[in-house]
């Protein structure tokens, strides 16, 4: 199967849309016309520079309005197509992509439209050329796929076949079983797009909001579970409409979409059993059981401030590290890493963004296999030289250059405390009753979400739920949970709207993405409060409005609400299901912590508290506001 990707998709100019469509590792182009028609060089440079990438030319688009045309417009508009098979000549291009008629003036029945397609079908395969005809959902008089068919399949000639785009045929909920009795060699392009399900008209929706398979809600692998039937081997192209892709990096969007079409790829394997011929096999999506640790990278400077705040929340040092200036610190089955040292990533990620988390370390099955689906997807590996008797701990690089390490019981792995570590036991510390880590959450640009999105989804099993607005004062977030089956994992991505958001002050203080909070849980909440009380942690105060707002729409008892106003507590139902919050003052106005308690099987995260946590937090970060 050939993988390719329409020049539309991008942003930049023509050159730097193929650069990055080559470095990206596609094996095909599709030129959209006005990419050429911009381009300061000839069609011929355009072949040459395809060639010096080895990229190869899937199809020149969109030829427009020409079916069905009256008898006045007729011959303009095959004037028009002679002129494209021209272009497509000096291009080296043998298919042109037609986009059923919408022009106002054209004129429907399908005999029409047949001896028209006959008539360019002819006039290519004069010119050793083809024509691949697609049913935009908005056509005029053919909108359904099952009508293109029906045309082509009438005209019956070997220049003529279809363009299946799951974009048309999913928007409108068309059935998808009669794909599968379309001949094979009659489908001579795929273009595949997913989109967010959004209420709007088909062509605005199509033209702004299209995105990789994986990052949207359409059902695309049901579409290409009928398309296998056929046993279609051919162009499998990525068609993007997409406002954020046209103004993102055009590197960063060619490998998300790569990465998407494997993704896609590997799902379909996975549920029809065979695999389709040149695509690589990757072992499956890893199952993870939590967060085995998480890391931070400091100087000498906060690193004792930062260590007195560990111990105050009940984690007692466990370890130092047997050759580095790195200690490991332990509550429940948290593990924190506190990295000081002077040179390699942790320093160089230190100085780049000040105090801050660099690394997740992710609890998996298999490592290495979660290492090697990493890597058929795209993902950057990351590798640093160890020192004697320590373990190479395969990562890769995560959102805003911090890394994801994998870890597995099966090897070594597991054993990296006590393989690394020499025990230094600090019994004066007494536990908070902290159990693990709950959800971590990660701040980005808000056009940064789909890629982190589809690389935790593609890489491990989990399933996203649908984006919440969250109202911070200085704008809005949206928040974006990926979570595992279980709940074992908890990925919470921000992205903000707003300059003023604290998401996005985070951004600009903190220079780039990254951990904004890591919350813990533990099965008391209130005893864990107490406890912080006692060891002078100050939580984020809340205001009182809250708690009578809380007794105005619960029914907990006004002593009950009183002892979580004396603890800041935040406090959530859902069914049966109740939640309790507290979160812990930033460090270094960087990133902070939050307590959390989930009884009667909650498992949401609190959103209906998420903008009372933001305020007050905003209240805090401008020490001189009322
Ligand atoms: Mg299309
Ligand atoms: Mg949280």
């Amino acid at each position: 199967m050939q993988t390719s990707i329409a020049t539309v998709s991008l942003s930049g100019s023509l050159g730097e849309k193929l650069d990055a469509i080559a470095a990206a590792r596609f094996d095909a182009v599709e030129i959209f016309e006005n990419d050429l028609l911009a381009f300061p060089g000839t069609p011929s440079d355009v072949r040459q520079r395809l060639n010096e990438l080895n990229l190869g030319i899937v199809t020149l688009q969109p030829f427009r309005d020409f079916e069905g045309m009256p008898t006045t417009q007729h011959e303009r508009a095959f004037a028009r197509a002679e002129r494209k098979f021209d272009l497509m000549q000096e291009l080296g291009c043998d298919l042109l992509m037609l986009c059923s008629n919408c022009s106002p003036d054209s004129l429907g029945g399908i005999d029409r439209a047949v001896d028209d397609l006959r008539a360019l079908a002819e006039r290519a395969q004069a010119r050793g050329m083809r024509i691949a005809y697609e049913a935009l959902a908005w056509g005029r008089h053919v909108n359904d796929y099952r009508d293109a068919w029906e045309i082509v399949r009438r005209v019956n000639h070997p220049a003529l076949g279809l363009v299946l785009d799951t974009f048309h045929i999913l928007a409108r909920k068309t059935e998808l079983n009669s794909i599968r009795g379309i001949p094979r060699d009659k489908i001579f392009l795929v273009q595949v797009a997913d989109a967010p399900q959004l209420e709007m008209d088909l062509l605005s929706w199509s033209r702004h909001f299209r995105n990789f398979p994986g990052q949207g809600d359409l059902p695309v692998l049901d579409f290409m579970e009928a398309l296998s039937a056929t046993g279609f081997d051919g162009p499998l192209s990525l068609e993007i409409f997409n406002d954020q892709f046209r103004g993102g990096s055009a590197r960063t969007v060619a490998v998300d979409g790569h990465r998407s079409l494997r993704f896609l790829l590997d799902q379909l394997a996975e549920r029809t059993g065979s695999s389709a011929a040149g695509v690589p096999q990757m072992p499956p999506r890893a199952r993870c059981a939590g967060v085995e640790f998480v890391e931070f990278a400091l100087d000498e400077h906060a690193a004792p401030k930062f260590e007195a705040l560990l111990g105050a929340l009940g984690f007692e040092r466990a370890g130092k590290h047997k050759s580095k200036s790195v200690t490991h610190w332990r509550q429940g089955d948290i593990n924190l890493v506190v990295n000081t040292e002077k040179e390699g990533f942790a320093h160089s990620f230190n100085i780049v963004h000040g105090s801050s988390v660099c690394a997740l370390g992710l609890k998996v099955e298999d490592a290495n296999a979660t290492f090697n689906r990493a890597t058929l997807l795209l993902d950057q590996p990351f590798q640093q030289a160890v020192g004697p008797g320590e373990l190479q701990i395969p990562a890769v690089r995560g959102v805003g250059g911090s890394l994801i390490y994998f870890l597995d019981g099966g090897t070594d792995l597991g054993r990296v405390w006590d393989i690394e570590f020499a025990k230094a036991r600090d019994t004066a510390t007494r536990p908070a009753g902290l159990v693990r880590v709950d959800h971590v959450s990660q701040s980005m640009l808000y056009e940064e979400m789909l890629t982190w999105l589809l690389f935790y989804h593609s890489l491990l099993d989990t399933k996203k739920l649908p984006v919440q607005d969250v109202v911070d004062p200085g704008g809005l977030v949206k928040s974006q949970v990926i979570e595992t089956p279980d709940g074992s994992l908890r990925v919470i991505l921000n992205g903000s709207l707003g300059q003023g958001t604290q998401s996005s002050r985070f951004l600009s203080e903190v220079f780039g993405s990254g951990v904004h909070h890591i919350a813990f849980a533990t099965d008391d909440l209130l005893k864990t409060v107490r406890r912080l009380d006692e060891n002078g942690i100050e939580l984020l105060a809340i205001p009182e409005n809250y708690y009578d707002d809380l007794e105005a729409r619960t029914d907990l008892s006004p002593a009950y609400i009183e002892e979580l106003k004396a603890h800041n507590v935040l406090y959530d139902r859902a069914g049966d299901g109740e939640y309790l919050q507290a979160y812990t003052a930033q460090f270094e106005q960087r990133f902070f912590f939050e307590i959390v308690e989930r009884r009667g099987g909650y498992s949401g995260y609190g959103a209906a508290n998420a903008a009372i946590r933001l305020a007050a937090q905003a209240r805090n970060a401008v020490p001189d506001a009322a």
